[in-house]
């Protein structure tokens, strides 16, 4: 298979890249290892947007919601239409493993065949790799990194570990769905960043008691029936039958080191890129979308993140059609 660029990851940055891409005049791939918007399907379920349509539209396509913020399922709907209007080229459930060869003529090797490329367009996003607790027991079946729906959870105790927009959400819907929560948080207080319409009504459930929480606190061992917790007072045990350890993910470094992108010697592991062009330290390999922040998970997301594909296309076709007529 030959393409002019192949973009890694059909998350709604990826998308964004895709479009403009093409608009721009070369032809694109765009290879994911899951799902359209893959990520998105693995949102909670009933999970509203933080943002208004407008601002996670992409290829200046309107979003149509029923709310004042879109849902879940009307955003995986959006971004279905828009592929399928803007006639994208897409490779679902397909993973990419390796990427030999230099910028012109790359070679892109998935699980099902090859793609000989001129650029590669990275947006992989971070949400398939969860930030570990590493105690044990993590790996016990009553521990998950992702919470889709409370009502699995009535009647159980839970425990949410975390204090940010995820853990917050989680806690109150699981609270409400009749589960006995209990919050774990490593700080001394909810986080400061979570949501301003979300935040005092956790703050007051604790307050009042009805969502217990213990600050200053880890979990250092969980157990089928219970939880050991380091806390200010001393080690405690908590009877727990689900631990939600809603604790943040990062990029697959792994996967990135074997595209030969460099991570800078920085305190969030920031992919070396470029900003004006969003290049990597690799010629002709690009990155695009909340990948480029590293372990700094919420410097960029659809809102802004999707702009990088403006500028990636007009390297790219800059670039790139010189190249297409000399061959
Ligand atoms: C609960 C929640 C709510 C959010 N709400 C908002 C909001 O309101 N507004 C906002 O702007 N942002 C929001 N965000 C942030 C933003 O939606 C997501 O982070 C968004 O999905 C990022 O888009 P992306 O295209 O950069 O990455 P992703 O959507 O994560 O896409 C990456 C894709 O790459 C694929 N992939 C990874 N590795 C490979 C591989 N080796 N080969 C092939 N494919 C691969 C994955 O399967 C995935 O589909 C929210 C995030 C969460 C978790």
């Amino acid at each position: 298979m030959q393409t002019d660029v192949v973009i890694i990851g059909a998350g709604p940055v990826g998308l964004a890249c895709a479009i403009e891409v093409q608009r721009s005049g070369l032809s694109c791939v765009t290879v994911d290892k899951g799902a359209l918007v893959n990520s998105l399907t693995g949102y909670p379920t009933n999970m509203e947007f933080f943002s208004t349509p407008d601002l996670i539209e992409i290829g200046g396509h309107p979003l149509v919601s029923s709310r004042y913020k879109p849902i879940r399922e009307e955003a995986i709907d959006y971004y279905r239409r828009v592929a399928e209007n803007e006639e994208l080229e897409l490779l679902l459930y397909e993973r990419v493993s390796d990427l030999s060869g230099e910028f012109g003529r790359f070679e892109l090797v998935t699980d099902k065949r090859t793609i000989h490329c001129a650029a590669v367009v990275v947006a992989t996003g971070f949400f398939d790799q969860p930030n570990m607790l590493n105690v044990p027991g993590e790996d016990l079946p009553k521990v998950t990194h992702y919470f889709r729906e409370a009502f699995t959870y009535t009647g159980r105790d839970v425990c949410i570990i975390g204090a940010k927009n995820s853990a917050a959400l989680a806690a109150l819907q699981c609270h409400r769905r009749g589960a006995r929560v209990t919050m774990v948080i490593r700080g001394p207080e909810v986080g400061p960043t979570v949501k301003y319409w979300i935040r005092p009504d956790l703050v007051n459930r604790i307050a009042e008691g009805s969502i217990k929480a213990h600050f200053s606190a880890q979990v250092t061992h969980i157990h089928e029936d219970r939880l050991e917790v380091n806390t200010p007072d001393g080690p405690i045990e908590i009877k727990n039958d689900v631990v939600l350890a809603l604790t943040g993910y990062h990029p697959d470094y792994t996967f990135l080191n074997h595209l030969g992108v460099a991570i800078e010697d920085d305190e969030t592991d920031t992919p070396s890129f470029d900003a004006d062009t969003h290049e990597t330290n690799r010629e002709g390999v690009f990155i695009a979308g909340t990948v480029c922040g590293g372990r700094h998970t919420s410097r960029w997301f659809i809102e802004n993140g999707r702009h990088h594909a403006a500028l990636i296309a007009t390297e790219l076709s800059r670039r790139l059609e010189p190249l297409s007529e000399s061959v």
